[in-house]
């Protein structure tokens, strides 16, 4: 959560941003507020920076990166204390989904990477004399401009596939949770990583566009729908490649035959983890008229036992909301979702006693009318709606804008699959939730407004590369080919008949590559 300071009536002092608890209202810190030439500096150091580390292997650079996973663990407590604090999420939420998982990021990748970006021999199957080899190079700089929900995970993973890709990063950290990014480049630095190789460019949204316009060679954005507009029309202008990774509305379809407890709890893990403040949360469920009864009220049981508290100094399942808008936001889904016929099962209101906080919500009786079913909650409400079939679900559950996960429970493996395979989304999960963030081998990302471009997997490390075909000679072809100069009937007629033979259904080499 932050607050603006303004600069002196001289214009002597930097503008800052001050970091304070959500859930107690502590000072944490602050930041400044860098303007076009600091930013401009800042990509310019990190491309001096980067021509050294491209020359290194791809090996070589996980060695160094594993020394800073080593530093980040040794530092374990001091980190997960701060982002805590910083975005009200419990510690062991911090833990087990910021820095564990970059831990283990970074080991995937000191691993896979070497074998991802290895020169690849492609065999070719027309043009037989020749060889072709694809290389993966580094494209340069990469800006990442992040958001508040997970300031260390979500930002280190995209620095470390840039780095271990051969490129240098600057990251803009949200302007909400300044302060986590702050420590992940202290340790960076502190560890011996080249410094300026992980840039940092603190600011609000002007300090993003900055960073954009300061001669990036790529950029990946986390953030909203509207922010993704602004960016993508930013690259586009300046034909830079760009990834977004935008906003969720992730439907979780309840079958009729699903496990009921399973279900429950997925349904509160999914939709209360992080305080719902996750682009993965379980944002609305559709369930079978068979379960629907006994589902809601085994969620909303479980979901009243969640303890809230201030992870700051207690261990608690729920803690703060980290940025004070989503309070509104979520006050106006519920009151939206009341006035349509939805009724309140549990919570419903701020948390008393915290300067940030709500509590985790169950809404029964929504329908696609209520603004809870059909926009971003990004707070912890979970709205119920009652569906007579699968194939309503699917309808209702494509039946979105967005597309980043869905979720679908059934004990019949086969309908689970069936409808996983019809959900528009990028990416589905059958009988478990949110897990999809830490499975660092498939490709994560959205359809629809939810964005485009993939990070992580195969397709996210090499996103972050220039790819280059090499093509080489295998067998030396005579001066006077078919395919040279000069172009004569006699030439003409030959590749109209190897046309013929090759690619018609009656040609001799087309039956006989049938044959074998
Ligand atoms: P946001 O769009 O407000 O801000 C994201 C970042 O963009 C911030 O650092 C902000 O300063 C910067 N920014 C704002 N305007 C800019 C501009 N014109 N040019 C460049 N940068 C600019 O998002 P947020 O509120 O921080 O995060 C919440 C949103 O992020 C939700 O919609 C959520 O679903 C989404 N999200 C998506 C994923 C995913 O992986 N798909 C993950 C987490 C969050």
């Amino acid at each position: 959560m932050t607050q603006q300071m303004q600069p002196g009536s001289n214009g002597s002092q930097t503008a800052a941003i001050v970091s304070y608890a959500p859930v107690s209202g502590e000072r944490l810190g602050e930041v400044p507020v860098m303007n076009a030439e600091q930013v401009r500096d800042v990509v310019a150091r990190a491309r001096r920076a980067q021509d050294a580390w491209a020359v290194l292997s791809v090996e070589e650079r996980g060695e160094r990166l594993l020394r800073y996973r080593d530093a980040l663990i040794d530092r374990g407590e001091e980190v997960i204390d701060l982002l805590s604090r910083e975005t009200g999420k419990p510690r062991h939420e911090a833990l087990l989904h910021e820095l564990l998982l970059v831990a283990d990021m970074i080991t995937y990748w000191a691993k896979a990477a070497p074998r991802i970006l290895a020169h690849e021999e492609r065999p070719l199957h027309l043009f037989k004399h020749r060889r072709t080899v694809v290389t993966y190079t580094p494209r340069g700089v990469v800006g990442i401009i992040s958001p508040w929900n997970f300031p260390l995970q979500l930002m280190l993973r995209d620095v470390i596939v840039a780095v271990i890709a051969g490129n240098a990063a600057v990251v803009k950290p949200s302007e909400v949770t300044p302060l986590i990014c702050v420590k992940a480049k202290e340790i960076w630095d502190a560890c011996g990583m080249p410094e300026d190789l992980f840039g940092m460019v603190t600011g609000y949204g002007p300090t993003g566009a900055a960073l954009i316009d300061a001669g990036i060679d790529m950029c990946v954005l986390t953030g909203s729908v509207q922010t993704g507009r602004r960016v993508a029309a930013a690259c586009g202008e300046r034909l830079i490649p760009c990834v977004m990774e935008l906003g969720g509305k992730a439907p979780l379809i309840a079958c009729h035959d699903c496990d009921i407890e399973r279900t429950a709890r997925s349904i509160v893990g999914g939709g209360f983890a992080h305080s719902g403040q996750v682009c993965l949360s379980v944002e609305r469920v559709y369930a079978h008229r068979d379960v629907y009864e006994p589902l809601l009220a085994r969620a909303t049981e479980l979901t009243q036992k969640l303890r809230h508290g201030d992870p700051a100094i207690e261990f608690c399942d729920i803690g703060g909301i980290t940025f004070e808008k989503q309070i509104e936001v979520a006050e106006n889904h519920i009151a939206d979702a009341v006035s349509k016929g939805a009724e309140i099962r549990t919570g419903g209101k701020r948390i008393s006693g915290a300067k940030q906080a709500f509590e985790p919500t169950i809404l029964a009786n929504c329908t696609h009318d209520c603004s809870v079913m059909t926009e971003e909650i990004f707070g912890p409400i979970v709205p119920f709606m009652r569906v007579s079939s699968e194939e309503e679900a699917l309808t209702l559950a494509n039946q979105s804008h967005l597309g980043l996960n869905a979720y679908v429970f059934s004990e019949d493996p086969v309908r689970a699959r069936r409808l996983a395979e019809h959900i528009d989304a990028g990416c589905v999960i059958v009988n478990d939730v949110l897990l999809n963030g830490g499975i660092t081998e498939a490709p994560f990302g959205g359809i629809k407004h939810s964005g485009f471009g993939r990070v992580m997997g195969e397709e996210g490390l090499r996103a972050m590369c220039n790819v280059r075909h090499i093509n080489l000679e295998r067998i030396k072809l005579p001066p006077n080919n078919p395919f040279a100069f000069p172009y004569t009937e006699k030439r003409y007629h030959w590749g109209l008949k190897a046309m013929r033979a090759l690619f018609t259904s009656g040609g001799i080499f087309k039956r006989l590559s049938e044959l074998f």
